[in-house]
């Protein structure tokens, strides 16, 4: 595997599982054990009743494009070859929205809604990232 240039995530407390399940191509979120919301990005209570009693969850992996927006300059460096690309907001099945890339598509055929599901990218040893595509 290549040096990877681009800015990686750096796990906190709190995200660390998240990023664990990502490196078993696992999307995980947070449940509320009391109201069986979820929420992203993850937090020691829930946002819907306060409640600390909560456990990962493994999502569906589906959802559908809230938002997005095309980069065609460059930002950083390591994004250079990527231009242009699609960061989104993705509205997943369980109520959270997460934003990262869409792939495997170009951009003039994405549209808001459009059903995507995550893919997982193993981008070092140590790091996966999630990401999305349209579904299948
Ligand atoms: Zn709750």
């Amino acid at each position: 595997m290549s040096e990877y240039a681009k800015p990686l995530p750096v796990p906190t407390v709190e995200s660390e599982p998240f990023w664990e399940g990502c490196k078993r191509h696992e999307l995980l979120l947070p449940q509320c054990r009391g109201c069986e919301g979820y929420w992203f990005p993850p937090a020691a209570t829930c946002p819907h009743c306060w409640s600390t009693e909560w456990d990962w969850r493994k999502a569906s992996g589906r959802g559908k494009i809230y938002s997005f927006g095309v980069y065609h300059r460059m930002y950083h460096p390591g994004f250079e070859s990527d231009l242009p690309y699609v960061l989104a907001v993705v509205q997943l099945e369980e109520g959270p929205r997460l934003v990262s890339n869409v792939v495997n598509e170009p951009a003039e055929k994405l549209r808001c809604d459009l059903p995507v599901e995550v893919v997982f990218e193993d981008v070092t040893e140590d790091a996966t990232l999630y990401k999305f595509k349209p579904a299948s």
